[in-house]
């Protein structure tokens, strides 16, 4: 028999909870947005409660918004930590899950879980050094080095890097802790603080766009002279804007100035080098799917 797996995909403005073996059998789904800890938390375990009395589960994984605790020896594995998120911060979710739902559990960063579900099933499969990026309501990276993924002192924090700005825009940002660094220009509420509108109603033509492919251009710029990845997979709300692909991977190209010299970045190699996640809008969730399966 498939052994089913829950998986919580933790957003800072959306949970995805869903029950799968995989992509292609998801058994069942629901979404609800991020309130207090205690109410999505607790709707959370209630579903796959629920699901667990239709069919058993064999583990539980969870890909969260941060920063948080991945380390297992830590006294404060599977904590979210520092989170400017008003009421998340310092907040016990692995082990509350764990308690609840008597289940193994696995517990990494969002984009750490979604790297490793497009690894096992998307649009990193047999590579081994690459970045899964989201720019939804933060923006944050994560993935391999040399198949393993990437954690090290605590994990990447790939969203609050410094990037140059242009001479004449004195927009502050709103990084609680850095003010304009990249999450702090060029996350969904970076685009609303700056432009007086939600980001998903500004028109494809919004000069906003080119501003913000060419934020994402510099950030990737420095992933690839660090990490020389060997893809970079860019999921999150505000890229459902999908002009931005070809905006990035131009001023990508123009930014890099032939430089790194590999035919996955020069010429057409950059329409597949810089992608949307193969598992389009369930990349989150069964990426959290996928960690199950590792901790199961
Ligand atoms: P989460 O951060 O909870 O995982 P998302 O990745 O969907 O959720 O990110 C939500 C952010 O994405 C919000 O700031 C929202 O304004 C923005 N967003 C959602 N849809 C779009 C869209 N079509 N175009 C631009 N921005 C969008
Ligand atoms: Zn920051």
């Amino acid at each position: 028999m498939t052994a089913l797996y829950g998986g919580i995909e933790a957003g800072g403005t959306k949970f995805v909870c869903a029950v799968a073996s995989g992509p292609g059998d998801v058994r069942a789904e629901v979404r609800f947005p991020t309130t207090s800890p205690a109410e999505t938390i607790g709707r959370s375990i209630s579903f796959f409660q629920e699901q667990a009395a239709v069919a058993p589960l064999a583990a539980i994984g969870i890909a969260a918004f941060g920063p948080v605790d991945p380390n297992p020896a830590s006294p404060t594995f599977g904590y979210i930590t520092t989170t400017p998120k008003s009421g998340w911060a310092n907040t016990d979710f692995a082990s509350a899950v764990q308690r609840a739902l008597g289940l193994p559990v696995g517990f990494d960063t969002d984009v750490n879980g979604a790297a490793l579900g497009e690894h096992r099933w998307g649009a990193a499969q047999g590579l081994d050094t690459f970045i899964y990026l989201t720019i939804g309501t933060g923006v944050g990276g994560g993935g391999m080095v040399g198949g393993q993924l990437m954690h090290g002192l605590i994990h990447p924090e790939m969203g609050h890097i410094r990037l140059p700005r242009p001479k004449d825009d004195d927009f502050p940002g709103i990084c609680p802790y850095h003010g304009d660094c990249f999450e702090g220009l060029a996350c969904g509420p970076a685009l609303q603080a700056r432009w007086g509108q939600p980001a998903e109603t500004l028109p494809p033509d919004h000069p906003a766009w080119d501003m913000q492919a060419q934020t994402i251009a510099l950030a990737l710029c420095n992933y690839i002279f660090t990490l020389s990845p060997q893809r970079i997979i860019i999921g999150g709300g505000v890229m459902a804007q999908a002009q931005m692909f070809p905006l990035v991977r131009r001023k990508v190209q123009a930014l890099l100035a032939g430089y790194v010299q590999s035919s996955a970045i020069l010429g057409a190699g950059i329409d597949t080098y810089i992608v949307p996640p193969g598992l389009g809008n369930m990349a989150g969730v069964l990426g959290a799917i996928a960690l199950a399966q590792a901790a199961g």
